[in-house]
């Protein structure tokens, strides 16, 4: 994507408070260039502000890397995007963020439906207490997508290939999932957020909690997915995001800094606080 699309665009909006947040609606639905297109996002946790205006386009089928120190609104920008914020006490969120062009913040979106479309990976691997098998067929299940034996097995099969783990469980789809190795629960956990066809994948810093063999893996696997999936990937390690993300935003104090091709992000900064922190100058 060029850089044109991930400026920021005017948008008129109105405010509509909801028991949980507040969330500015706009009045006009705008068709966003990205497959995600943020306005303006501010989020707010009681009286600290902890995302000040941000607005950045997340193009289809790109891995986009959010990086910055820790404690920057990395988390908590990804979270607005499937509304996992909404589930935090406290927690405000304002502005605009449109998927495919329609704001996600609608009252009238079914926040089930829309983490369907938008899964989450997290941190730490944490496959459900159920087998390999119900892990993956877990989220078609509830979403009436498959009922059939022959499709739940269906949908396994493909769900764990795509996610790179089928030859290593075939033979044991019965045994629990909390049994396999960091990794291959990390892999699990994929395959569990890919079963339920999503457009976009969020993923929490994957691989912190795994060893340099898994985590590996999972960036090989990350470049397949995107073949697939819009992915965005929040990751304290500059390295990794420079490996596997085509876009790359630097957060700082709440604030988004600098967004654009990674390459230039990592080689040619325009920002000098961008500059300072891939230096390793702070952080
Ligand atoms: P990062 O992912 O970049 O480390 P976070 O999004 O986790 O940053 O945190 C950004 C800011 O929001 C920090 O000041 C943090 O303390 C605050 N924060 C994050 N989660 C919560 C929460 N659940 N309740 C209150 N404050 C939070």
């Amino acid at each position: 994507m060029s850089e044109a699309a991930f400026a920021s665009k005017e948008e008129v909006s109105v405010s509509e408070t909801t028991s949980e947040n507040t969330v500015e609606q706009p009045q006009h639905s705008v068709i966003g260039e990205g497959k995600f297109s943020a306005r303006d996002v501010h989020v707010f946790y009681g009286d600290n502000e902890a995302i000040k205006g941000v607005d950045l386009e997340v193009e289809s089928h790109k891995v986009t890397a959010l990086i910055g120190p820790s404690g920057c609104g990395k988390s908590t920008f990804l979270r607005c995007l499937n509304r996992m914020n909404d589930t935090i006490d406290g927690c405000r969120v304002t502005g605009d963020i449109l998927l495919d062009g329609d704001n996600i913040y609608d009252p009238k979106v079914d926040v089930v439906q829309l983490r369907a479309r938008v899964g989450m990976v997290f941190q730490k691997p944490n496959p459900f207490p159920k087998s390999i098998f119900e892990n993956v067929v877990y989220g078609p299940k509830i979403h009436g997508l498959a009922t059939r034996q022959d499709e739940l097995e269906h949908v396994a099969e493909v769900s764990l290939k795509r996610a790179g783990l089928w030859d290593e469980v075939s033979d044991r789809l019965d045994t629990p999932g909390t049994s396999l190795s960091g990794g291959q629960q990390q892999r699990l956990c994929i395959a569990r957020a890919i079963a339920v066809s999503p457009e976009v994948i969020l993923m929490d810093e994957p691989c912190s909690a795994l060893d340099p063999i898994a985590t590996a893996r999972i960036e090989e696997l990350i470049d397949e997915l995107r073949e697939k999936f819009s992915i965005v990937i929040v990751t304290h390690s500059m390295q990794q995001a420079a490996r596997v993300s085509q876009k790359t935003a630097f957060f700082h104090l709440g604030e988004l800094v600098e967004k654009g091709e990674t390459e230039q992000i990592f080689t040619n900064p325009r920002e000098d606080r961008t500059r300072d922190y891939i230096t390793g100058r702070f952080g």
